[in-house]
């Protein structure tokens, strides 16, 4: 990785401000449902905390719009921080202004402070540089541990890692960057990629930019719809994006004329009701009756793409095969999840976007047995997209500061 990152620093005496990525699910009494995200940027917190620093944190949670929603307050993010850390967290209850550079001031190394929702000023989300200004003046040094924000331009993410000499990437982006950045410019050969998930729309510049770069290409999910449609296919009432079908068209043509082999499922569960007590069948995939929807890949494509992924040493997976929440049509998701899951353990590396597919292999408790799941689904799409995130974008470059 060409950005700098916490492991090349000793923060001692130095006060930290480290975008962390703190947007944790709350149920109606504020009790945090799911702390892994918490869990998450422990590592990089204590690193700064053991070396003697000072740990500002700062995090957005939700979508308040610019103001302050008391259901998205980080408070008790900032208590469940102190459980995990085993020492107090002090809370700041606005992000800037006069409170938080005082409780910054009276702070000791090895002390932690979270201040409060980056999001109740609508300048975050704009980049707004005078927002910027004030968050970067509580540190000496920035740290971007939030991978998951990494792909938006705002203040807290893009705007404040300009004003600081020293902007460096924490461990769990440092990990994101690693994994995800090796297998596309350094993949172990084959190299295949599964995509799946709703819509074709939010996936086309993911497969135009792996065309050629990933030896193996499966679809799967509501996507081949459109594709199985471009192909004269009978698909009744499957989930198809009309306006799609000629760019379909042309990426298969595409593929074709590349390195890239395309795996396309050979039959499909269907249903004529998304249920979880409906009556299913399979049958080809180019013969769906109308009145039926394709929901899930079939038994056959499922052995096609496991004997077709048997030796493929690494493996990137954004999307479901199927509409996975619900049992009948589940299967395909499952079957795919195990089939790399032991490939891990025989050594491939498997990278999983984040988002529905991240969701489904943690459903399946399957989350140790993959190479890396990514904390990001937005960001992890658009850096398969080949884009440069700007979270990571405005980060210190080791050759810029003769790390090596
Ligand atoms: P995405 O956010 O694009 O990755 O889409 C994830 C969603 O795709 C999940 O909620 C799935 O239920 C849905 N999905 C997967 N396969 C199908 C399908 N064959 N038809 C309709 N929706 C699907």
């Amino acid at each position: 990785m060409d950005k700098v990152s916490v492991a090349d620093i000793n923060f001692r005496g130095r006060k930290a401000l480290v975008r962390v990525d703190f947007n944790v699910p709350l149920d109606d009494k504020q009790r945090i449902t799911d702390d892994r995200r918490i869990r998450g940027a422990l590592p990089t917190i204590q690193k700064i905390l053991k070396d003697g620093g000072k740990v500002i944190a700062c995090s957005h949670l939700g979508r308040p719009k610019g103001e302050f929603v008391a259901s998205m307050s980080l408070k008790p993010v900032a208590d469940r921080l102190a459980e995990l850390l085993g020492r107090p967290v002090t809370f700041a209850e606005d992000c800037i202004g006069p409170e938080a550079a005082n409780l910054v001031d009276k702070m000791q190394p090895g002390d932690c402070l979270l201040l409060e929702n980056l999001r109740f000023h609508k300048q975050e989300t704009k980049n707004d540089p005078d927002f910027a200004r004030k968050l970067a003046a509580l540190g000496d040094i920035y740290v971007n541990d939030a991978f998951g924000s990494a792909h938006r331009a705002h203040a807290s993410t893009e705007g404040v890692a300009h004003l600081f000499n020293q902007a460096v990437a924490g461990f769990l982006m440092e990990k994101e960057l690693k994994y995800l950045g090796e297998a596309l410019d350094n993949p172990k050969r084959p190299f295949a990629a599964i995509l799946g998930g709703a819509k074709i729309s939010g996936k086309i510049d993911v497969i135009e930019n792996l065309i050629g770069k990933v030896d193996k290409l499966f679809i799967g999910g509501g996507m081949v719809f459109t594709f199985a449609k471009a192909q004269g296919y009978a698909i009744g009432n499957s989930l198809v994006e009309e306006d799609r079908v000629d760019m379909a068209s042309q990426i298969i043509a595409k593929i074709k004329g590349s390195s890239t082999r395309l795996y396309f499922p050979t039959d499909a569960v269907i249903a004529s009701e998304i249920s979880d007590s409906a009556a299913t069948e399979v049958v080809a995939i180019d013969k769906i009756p109308d009145g039926r929807m394709g929901l899930d890949i079939g038994p056959a494509s499922v052995e096609l793409f496991r004997t077709e992924l048997a030796d493929c040493k690494t493996v990137v997976w954004n999307g479901p095969m199927g509409v996975f929440e619900h049992p009948p049509f589940a299967k395909g998701t499952k079957a795919i999840a195990e089939t790399l899951a032991a490939m891990t353990d025989k050594g491939a590396i498997t990278v999983i976007g984040g988002g529905d597919s991240a969701a489904a292999v943690a459903q399946l408790g399957l989350d140790d047995r993959m190479t890396h799941i990514s904390t990001g689904g937005g960001a992890s799409l658009e850096f398969l997209e080949g884009k440069l995130l700007p979270g990571v974008a405005a980060l210190t470059s080791k050759s810029e500061v003769g790390v090596s």
